[in-house]
């Protein structure tokens, strides 16, 4: 049976509860979801330069909003990530200011890299691994309108490695049927997209909705096959860290009924600090849990 569809022809660039629903999908549905790069497909040779493209209000395009049947506001989503197939090409761009090291920056460039076999070919000799992530995954927010380029407790641009094949996203519902959309997927980005960009690329994801039954979250989760990753997107690297950690010590205390201490002990002994992205608005961390502390979350 083939599965549907939803196109890339459906598309929005801010995270709100205004937004009229493009999809309707039933809980429990397996689709597939495509989406375009995060410059829209309009960066497709090397003499298309960032800064020769007005991309105001075209970056980061998410497919949908996709209406969830059955969710409720107070719900917690789960987002089973499936197989994810890329484009033949992923685009890097290099300009004057982009990312950290930004003002080292001589020239505006851009690299296309070709892709297949699950090998990115960097140049004749360099060749980088396939680790497709999806970077825009959200839902509508609990008030007003968040650019997609934004990270946050909806989600959004959370720039996450570990969003990929296997992976659950989970998400609090501030509106019902959720207007789940996605986009902006990586080839490969390493912990922190420290120049800014991934190797953005379009493709489509499989995705199967479900409610996570009994979870209460304020800000997304992501489970691998071997931890819980707690997420917090912020403005500063030590107030985001501080919430993301006292979230992550919550939930140690709550399933493992420990007084504060004795899981922020655990926290210390057991746990990891990682980065997710340092370049969008917004910086978003993760605090890893391995599942042989604590084996379900909820
Ligand atoms: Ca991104
Ligand atoms: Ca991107």
């Amino acid at each position: 049976m083939s599965i549907k569809t939803l196109f890339r022809d459906r598309t929005f660039t801010h995270f709100s509860s205004e937004n009229d629903p493009t999809y309707t999908i039933d809980l429990g549905e397996k689709v597939m979801v495509e989406t375009h790069d995060c410059y829209g497909g309009r960066i497709t040779d090397e003499r298309t330069l960032r800064t020769n493209l007005d991309l105001t209000g075209k970056i980061n395009q998410a497919t949908g909003p996709i209406y969830i049947n059955g969710v409720r506001k107070g719900d917690v989503l789960c987002i089973e990530v499936g197989e994810i197939t890329l484009n033949d090409y992923g685009v890097m761009v290099m300009m004057p200011g982009l990312g950290p090291l930004g003002s080292q920056i001589g020239n505006t460039t851009t690299k296309i890299l070709r892709i297949n076999e699950n090998i990115i070919h960097f140049s004749e000799t360099i060749r980088i691994p396939v680790q497709p992530m999806v970077g825009v995954i959200g839902v509508a927010p609990t008030k007003g309108s968040i650019q997609n380029e934004t990270p946050g407790d909806h989600g959004g641009n959370l720039d996450t490695k570990e969003i990929t094949t296997g992976s659950k996203v989970y998400l609090p519902v501030r509106h019902d049927g959720a207007l789940l959309g996605l986009g902006d997927m990586h080839a490969a980005m390493g912990d922190g997209e420290l120049d800014g960009t991934g190797v953005e690329v379009a493709g489509a994801v499989q995705l199967t909705v479900t409610k996570a039954e009994n979870w209460k979250i304020e800000s997304p989760v992501v489970e691998t096959s071997n931890s819980y990753l707690i997420l917090c997107s912020g403005e500063g690297y030590e107030s985001t860290i501080e919430r993301a950690l006292l979230m992550t010590v919550q939930h140690i205390q709550r399933t493992m009924a420990l007084d504060f201490e004795d899981a922020y002990r655990l926290l210390s002994a057991t746990c990891d600090l990682k980065i997710s992205q340092i370049v969008n608005p917004l910086i978003t961390v993760k605090v890893s849990i391995p599942k042989t502390l604590v084996p379900q979350l909820f």
